[in-house]
């Protein structure tokens, strides 16, 4: 694939990496390129940061295709620049695409379009542990007309943004409320696909958890609305009685890639790993019964989020006595070590830029 590269004259200054939030920041540059039915991709180029020009008919802003990834480019101890599993992301960026009725893209092009953005913006790539340069890969439909139909027009871009460390202020393990109205999907919808709707649609039920001084969302099924799937952003997963038990992928839930990273490792140092149902009855059974030893959420932003306090139907239980446990710190200590180079990467999973 044929990329066009036209440097900035305005090279941004960052705030010091100890200021750095998350995605509030942009590098210099962004990657943007187009799709036309019966042209298929073009104009694959690297231009400077700027807002875009967007026709007021278009679908994104009415209907709502809209789809996205997220992966960082991680700083190693030996200066390195390296991405973790980014053909995982490439993957799952094509899945949504094709539940979205969104264009694809080959593979390899998309991978080696995210590689040549990095290695333009290298210099954003933060020094000190835990920071990143997150990248956001998007794609929306495009097309200028009110017409209710598959998109004959998209744009694919990448943004990156020099982000801070999750745990600034150590690992705190957060309060998590169950949520029993609204629901994030259902299986045949969009659950699977990381597409923007379902966001918007989750926002209601975070702001109610946030009222009560809950962080997160612990999200049901939405049929039954008995069985555990994620946790906003996260994917979810809980050490009853020594065994590690996640909500298997089950058509509704988004396949995390810190999930299948997480179960991995589990699986390799010995732990009895089960991907099943899980009911939040048998899961509160378990915390009322002090069976429940441990419980975290996974995701490529936090790595894991280790979960001190959940709520169901107004009653609080605690997880751990609030305090992060050792297969959570364990499973913290080796992503991260493979992520940042502190540690060998015995699983392959690193790709250098
Ligand atoms: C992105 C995302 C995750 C986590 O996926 P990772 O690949 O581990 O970052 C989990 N749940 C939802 C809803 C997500 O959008």
């Amino acid at each position: 694939m044929e990329i066009k590269i036209v440097k900035t004259q305005n090279h941004k200054v960052m705030p010091p990496e100890s200021e750095l939030g998350f995605g509030k920041v942009f590098s210099d540059h962004m990657f943007v390129m187009d799709y036309e039915a019966g042209k298929g991709w073009y104009d694959a180029r690297i231009v400077p940061f700027a807002s875009i020009a967007i026709h007021p008919a278009s679908t994104v802003l009415h209907y709502g295709s809209e789809i996205f990834e997220g992966l960082k480019a991680y700083r190693a101890e030996n200066g390195d620049i390296q991405l973790f599993r980014p053909m995982e992301n490439v993957r799952r960026m094509n899945n949504s695409a094709d539940r979205m009725c969104l264009p694809t893209i080959p593979e390899e092009d998309m991978l080696e379009a995210i590689k040549t953005f990095v290695d333009v913006e290298r210099d954003f790539v933060p020094y000190s542990f835990g920071t990143s340069l997150y990248l956001r890969p998007f794609m929306f439909g495009n097309d200028e007309s009110l017409g209710v139909h598959t998109v004959k027009r998209a744009t694919f871009m990448i943004i990156a943004s020099p982000s801070g460390s999750y745990y600034k202020e150590g690992i705190n393990p957060v309060k998590i409320m169950i949520e029993s109205e609204d629901v994030r999907a259902v299986k045949g919808g969009t659950g699977e696909a990381k597409c923007g709707g379902n966001y918007a649609a989750s926002n209601r039920a975070g702001e109610k958890a946030a009222k009560r001084g809950y962080s997160q969302v612990l999200w049901l099924d939405g049929v039954h609305r008995k069985y555990i799937e994620e946790v906003g952003a996260m994917n979810v997963m809980f050490k009853i009685d020594g065994e590690i038990v996640t909500p298997a992928l089950s058509g509704s839930i988004l396949p995390g890639i810190t999930r299948k990273s997480c179960l991995e490792v589990l699986r390799s140092k010995g732990y009895k790993v089960s991907e099943r149902l899980l009911s939040v009855d048998e899961l509160i059974a378990a915390c009322k019964e002090g069976r429940l030893e441990e419980a975290w959420g996974t995701g490529t932003a936090a790595v894991v989020s280790p979960i001190g306090k959940l709520m169901y139907e107004d009653v609080e239980y605690d997880v751990n006595g609030g305090k992060i446990g050792a297969t959570t710190q364990e499973l913290y200590d080796t992503l991260t070590g493979i992520q940042w180079g502190k540690i060998e990467d015995s699983f392959g999973w690193i790709e250098k830029v």
